[in-house]
């Protein structure tokens, strides 16, 4: 137990998933990434403990079988869900950030389902993950926002959702998808009323094989290549108006996806530690082990001096993740939080690497080196779920007021 994990819950997540991640996912995740495939049956076995892909509309009890007083089948709101969402990222990043994200990127499509969706709609998000696929696979979900031209700048979606008698028709092409091309379910945002602004960005819940919902080119890319990218097209895809989140409520359209991703941030962010901790941890036994110049390795200044650099940024780097979960968990306004602590979660991760690579020379640029690979996975943290530029605008603005321009 410490600061992180005071409770029997956390300490329980931490444990458990630090020895999934060392004993089945490390194993696996070189051969992921060169393959660029999905851990499929990795992904099976996840869900097998409990990793559900509708754990996030589930709550907690998904993953502990637990509600908040340890006691089951109580359906009382749970109060360390974030934090116990960041403990877990953590560990399952440290074993491999793309297998991390295979196994709980259906996460994304999820939040604004259980922020926004009624019960029906819930229901349904979960009807569609049911079973397996034709495949043998485990269904799994898509969250698709960023298009061709519009990633950081959400309000400026082409997608359209035009209303035609009890369905909204959808148009338009999404881009850099997690999920993409295998998903079962997508949550679509597109733009129902070009009139009224950010409040007519709307997200639809829409079935895969709808008439008009096309999975597109999966991407080939730097880093996290165990997780599937893709690019989906909607073409005069029909979803009933039953399917668009937010109904019934006073629902702020465009702003309500700012808030999702407020909520996933504090998780990206520990993704990032869990991979600097990953080069960190390895960096530590080397250096142990060696020697330089004919003493112990851990006897050259340079060398100490960069690992205690090393340790001092992983544990900040933590703890504003933490922090950013406490405050989610005890429903306090966390934005400003959220992104420092994915931005700097992301700084940390790419400078520990990039050290760790320095420090080891050229054995660590070989391909499939486990350094090699945490660096590629590292620089993808400073580019989804808002660049790093997008986290210091957002901080900027909660400082000053205003937008920098
Ligand atoms: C592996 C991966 C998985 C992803 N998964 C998903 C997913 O599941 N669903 C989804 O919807 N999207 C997903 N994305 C997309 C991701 O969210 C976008 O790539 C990201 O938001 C950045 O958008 P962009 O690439 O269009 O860059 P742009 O927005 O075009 O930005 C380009 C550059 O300009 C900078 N910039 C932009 N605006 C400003 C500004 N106002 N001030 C200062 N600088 C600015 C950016 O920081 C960046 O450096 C994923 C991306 C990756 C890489």
């Amino acid at each position: 137990m410490d600061i992180f994990h005071d409770n029997p819950m956390l300490t329980g997540v931490r444990q458990m998933l630090g020895a999934f991640a060392k004993q089945s996912i490390r194993p696996i995740a070189v051969k992921h990434d060169r393959d660029e495939s999905m851990p499929w049956d990795l992904m099976k076995m996840a869900q097998g403990f409990g990793m559900t892909q509708t754990a996030v509309v589930d709550g907690r009890k998904a993953l502990t079988g637990k509600d908040e007083d340890g006691e089951s089948g109580n359906a009382k709101k749970p109060a360390s869900q974030a934090r116990i969402g960041v403990a877990g990222s953590e560990e399952l990043a440290y074993g491999c950030a793309g297998i991390c994200l295979a196994i709980g990127g259906s996460g994304l499509a999820a939040s604004p389902v259980s922020r926004m969706g009624n019960e029906e709609q819930k229901q349904e998000f979960r009807k569609l993950l049911k079973g397996d696929d034709e495949k043998g696979h485990i269904k799994v979900a898509a969250m698709a926002l960023s298009e061709p031209s519009t990633g950081s700048d959400i309000s400026g979606l082409s997608t359209t959702a035009r209303p035609d008698g009890d369905h909204f028709v959808i148009n338009g092409h999404k881009q850099w998808i997690t999920n993409g091309a295998s998903a079962a379910v997508y949550v679509v945002w597109a733009n129902t009323d070009p009139t009224a602004g950010r409040a007519g960005v709307r997200g639809f819940i829409v079935g895969r094989g709808t008439p008009g919902l096309v999975p597109g080119r999966k991407e080939t890319k730097l880093g996290i290549r165990a997780s599937e990218t893709a690019q989906v097209h909607f073409e005069d895809c029909r979803v009933h108006k039953d399917m668009m989140l937010g109904v019934g409520q006073s629902s702020e359209g465009l702003s309500d996806t700012k808030k999702m991703l407020d909520s996933t941030r504090p998780m990206v962010g520990a993704q990032a530690v869990g991979i600097a901790r990953a080069a960190f941890e390895y960096l530590v036994e080397r250096v142990q082990g060696g020697t330089m110049q004919g003493t112990p390795m851990a006897n050259h200044q340079r060398v100490a001096f960069e690992l205690a650099e090393m340790e001092m940024e992983i544990q900040a780097a933590r703890a504003l993740v933490h922090k950013a979960a406490w405050m989610a968990d005890h429903h306090m306004d966390n934005v400003r939080m959220a992104s420092i602590a994915k931005a700097y979660g992301a700084k940390v991760a790419q400078d520990v690497t990039s050290r760790a690579l320095t420090l080891l020379g050229e054995e660590a640029l070989e391909s499939g080196h486990p350094v090699e690979k945490w660096y590629r996975d590292a620089k993808i943290y400073d580019i989804f779920e808002g660049t790093g530029q997008i986290q210091r605008r957002i901080i900027a603005r909660s400082i000053f007021g205003v937008n920098p321009t």
